[in-house]
């Protein structure tokens, strides 16, 4: 892997590298990198990498070859207290979560970092969050009266200093993002002539997100309490705030209803008076809004607060014209809400609470790499399609199917050297190499595909019912171990209240995602002493990948259906809709690659070093019946088939094997 780094680099070409578990692919990168004597990046897909990275991997190597060098990390601002909101944050919560926050007080005081992973004990932080952090717009900067002591402000301080600096996709997408909004002298991050991105299978969902444009009403809201308090602090008397503040709030309840109602239930038309109704309400949205926008310029004078809301405001005019502007090509323009808020009465705050704020408008190219090309030339120097940066690695454990990584490749608006050249056109040219697993599959690993369970289309709870007696037996055998991978929320309730049924009396937990964080999941899986008291770990989309559990805490796996993008992704139905505009094969091309690589990330879970061994169970008949199927098992590890008939003799040996001295 290093000599093909150095080899690609050396030519100016851009490098990909599939690199699977157990092939020591960090070590590889950090080897190469440092070799060139000059300061580098790397860029993570999320915050447990980095934090390895810092931590283990980095020292580690440099301990071993002797070198010393200034590493640092650097994440996105709502990973760091804001001293100034911790210090508001007692008379704007008014009693609620005190003890949380006497805590996060305790801790500020003597932190070095701020870094608020360091509390992830604390119940209720995820509460405290919005009020003792600060985005971008929220920052006062050089006005802060924290300003010198800023956690944030310090860690890019050392950021810039490092020779080696580890942050991740999100903070670097936004820093393309905020030099193209700014210009690009204003950047934030320093990026560096070597850039190495891991975990770079996500760089298009994680890039994408950031890129693309939209406004949260919970967002103007938040915005409309900020302004009350601020403007009450400093420009009491000086326009009629209360009146201008209560107009923008009910036009903005009146436009989340008539977006609600254009929504309409699933497939229904809407009608032309619900357009006209929804656009007026977006139109007096926006005039009132402009009017209290107005208001703040007039006094923006009296104090810092005040003067950044005036301009977090205008912001929020631009992206209300813009969505009242309509889309242009190749962008998917949606309203985003929760499932549970479009199925209730449009507009019905009481009845959804919180949630029903978390939703509004998202305005998104179909790719990556549309993207990158919407960035000023400038800007997008800085990004892999232009000369800004001289060497470029791209790696992960699963980038595509193919030895010229197409799918990979393609998101990105890259050519592959060994790919068909025709729809890439003069794309950056992108050398690609896939390394093979040093673990053996064939004599590690099994794959079950469980007969006689309800078809895919059944209802989730009767799949869940089925899929949890067909599992109890060997739960019981192997004493937990095990994990299940659904493919939605609901198939995770249903699963794990019908194991948790299925358990009761014996000494095996069932442990559910979302109701702890997932570090203290994973934890409780590490700890579970084998045999005695098992773990059952059942969990939705956030555990396919970034889950590593060697050994004994994890030797069932299993995997409730084939990783279909979900049909309602407006995402997903636009690309395929624009494939087959363009008369390609929009499931060959994309709907199977794309689930091709999220079950070679959800295998990938079971085998995590070369003394491991396990049962992958993926209970989807289609594997076998369809005519994808085999395209989707060539894309998994070399895995030979068990009978179900034969998987309680296999369980029963793993189960043995712990015992033995
Ligand atoms: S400089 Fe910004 S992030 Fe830092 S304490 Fe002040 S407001 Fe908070």
């Amino acid at each position: 892997m290093i000599a093909a780094i150095e080899a690609a680099w050396a030519q100016g070409q851009r490098v990909a590298i599939e690199a699977p578990t157990g092939t020591g692919k960090t070590y590889a990168y950090l080897i190469a990198a440092l070799d060139r004597q000059e300061r580098f990046v790397v860029s993570t897909a999320t915050r447990a990498l980095q934090d390895q990275l810092v931590d283990r991997d980095i020292p580690a190597l440099l301990a071993h070859q002797g070198l010393q060098r200034k590493v640092a990390v650097l994440k996105g601002r709502e990973n760091y207290v804001c001293l100034l909101g911790l210090e508001q944050a007692r008379s704007k919560l008014q009693g609620q979560h005190a003890g949380a926050l006497a805590q996060v007080e305790r801790w500020a005081q003597s932190t070095q970092g701020g870094d608020l992973s360091e509390l992830d004990d604390i119940s209720h932080l995820t509460s405290l969050v919005p009020h003792i952090t600060a985005s971008h717009d929220e920052c006062l900067g050089q006005r802060c009266s924290h300003f010198e002591r800023c956690f944030s402000n310090q860690a890019r301080a050392r950021a810039a200093q490092a020779d080696i600096l580890v942050i991740n996709h999100h903070l670097f997408f936004s820093e393309l993002r905020h030099r193209q909004m700014l210009g690009v002298g204003h950047g934030f991050v320093p990026l560096a002539q070597t850039m190495v991105m891991d975990e770079a299978h996500q760089l298009q969902a994680i890039g994408l997100k950031v890129l693309a444009k939209g406004l949260n009403v919970g967002d103007m809201r938040d915005y409309l309490q900020t302004v009350e308090r601020e403007t009450s602090l400093h420009a009491r008397g000086f326009a009629p705030w209360h009146a201008l503040l209560q107009q923008v709030q009910q036009a903005l309840v009146q436009w989340m209803g008539a977006e609600q109602r254009l929504l309409g239930p699933a497939d229904a038309p809407t009608d032309a008076a619900s357009r006209t109704t929804g656009r007026q309400a977006l139109v007096n949205l926006h005039n009132l809004l402009s009017a209290l926008v107005a208001a703040l310029q007039g006094v923006a004078g009296s104090a810092a607060a005040v003067a950044q809301l005036a301009g977090q405001g205008d912001v929020m005019l631009q992206a209300l014209r813009q969505w009242a502007q309509g889309g242009g090509q190749d962008r998917v323009r949606w309203w985003d809400s929760p499932g549970y808020v479009r199925a209730g009465q449009a507009g019905d705050l009481q009845a959804h609470g919180r949630y029903a704020w978390r939703q509004g408008f998202r305005e998104s190219p179909l790719w990556l790499w549309q993207a990158l090309q919407a960035l000023g030339p400038q800007v997008q120097a800085s990004s892999w399609l232009g000369q800004g940066v001289q060497r470029w690695l791209f790696t992960s454990a699963t980038l595509g199917d193919d030895a010229a990584l197409t799918w990979f490749a393609q998101g990105l608006g890259l050519r592959s050297d060994s790919s068909d050249n025709s729809e890439t056109g003069d794309a950056p040219l992108l050398a690609s190499l896939r390394l093979r697993s040093h673990f053996d599959w064939g004599q590690q690993a099994r794959l079950v595909v469980p007969q006689g369970l309800p078809g895919t289309d059944a209802p989730a709870a009767e799949r869940a019912q089925a899929l949890a007696q067909w599992l109890l037996p060997h739960l019981k055998a192997l004493g937990g171990r095990c994990m299940v991978l659904c493919t939605s929320t609901a198939a995770m309730q249903a699963l794990a209240q019908a194991l948790r049924q299925g358990l009761q009396g014996q000494a095996i937990t069932v442990l559910q995602q979302g109701e702890q964080p997932k570090r203290r999941l994973l934890q409780a899986m590490r700890t579970a002493p084998g045999g005695k008291s098992g773990r059952v770990l059942v969990g939705t989309l956030g555990l396919w990948e970034g889950v590593d559990l060697p050994g004994e805490a994890l030797q069932l796996l299993v995997i409730d259906k084939l990783p279909f993008p979900p049909r309602h992704d407006v995402l997903h139905a636009a690309r395929v809709q624009a494939l087959r505009a363009a008369g390609r094969d929009a499931f060959e091309r994309y709907v199977l690659p794309q689930t091709a690589m999220q079950l070679r990330q959800g295998v990938g879970r079971l085998i995590r070093s070369a003394s491991d061994q396990g049962v992958v169970v993926i209970a989807d008949e289609r594997l076998h019946s369809r005519s994808y199927g085999a395209a989707l098992l060539a894309a998994l590890p070399p895995l030979p088939s068990l009978d179900d008939a034969a998987l309680p003799a296999f369980l029963q040996t793993l189960a043995e094997k712990e015992l033995r001295p």
